[in-house]
């Protein structure tokens, strides 16, 4: 995992973005952090720090596109495109029927490019299980997966999930949860 530059650990805590404790998630894992889904990515200062920290880990990768499956990812993936060099393109998902799919017209941008999927967190996994399907089936190679936090398996798909918070805060099954060894109850989060 990718050392996570202190600053932007700091502007995060300074926002209130994120916070520490004992959080059970949904998917079933528990970490010790917690962050705010829906504030994450309102800060364009911070939001710019932490594309520029994933364009930096993939920065050898020759990503042709950075791809998204999430409205929350969206502000992610252009800063993540635009420091890479060269500067990578961004194809937003269309939701279709519940379904995150991609628009015929820029379907050029996925066939035969090196896709970097990624999304502003990934909980469960399922959202990107589904997302990287469509991305190969339009004949993209993906490349791998990043995300702020990574609260799901450290692969999916048969990708590296690369999550930016993940080498401080990781999230345990609730069995080998050491923060519920250490005798807290987790709070529940709706997400
Ligand atoms: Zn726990």
């Amino acid at each position: 995992m990718p050392q996570l530059d202190p600053k932007i650990l700091a502007d995060l805590k300074h926002e209130g973005l994120v916070q520490e404790g004992h959080y059970a998630y949904r998917s079933g894992r528990h970490s010790r952090l917690l962050v705010d889904r829906d504030r994450l990515l309102t800060d364009p200062v911070s939001a710019s720090h932490m594309g520029y920290a994933l364009a930096k880990r993939f920065f050898t990768d020759h990503l042709d596109t950075i791809a998204t499956p999430s409205i929350w990812g969206a502000g992610l993936a252009q800063w993540v495109a635009y420091f890479l060099d060269p500067k990578a393109k961004v194809v937003y998902a269309t939701p279709k029927n519940g379904v995150a799919t991609v628009a015929e017209n820029v379907v050029d941008l996925i066939k035969d490019r090196r896709v970097l999927l990624v999304d502003n967190l990934i909980i469960s996994g399922e959202t990107m299980r589904v997302f990287d399907e469509t991305i190969e089936r339009l004949g993209g190679t993906v490349i791998g997966l990043g995300t702020l936090w990574n609260g799901s398996d450290r692969q999916i798909a048969g990708h590296d999930v690369i999550g930016l918070l993940n080498s401080l805060y990781d999230a345990y099954p609730a069995a080998d949860c050491p923060v519920c060894a250490e005798g807290t109850t987790a709070t529940p989060i709706p997400y």
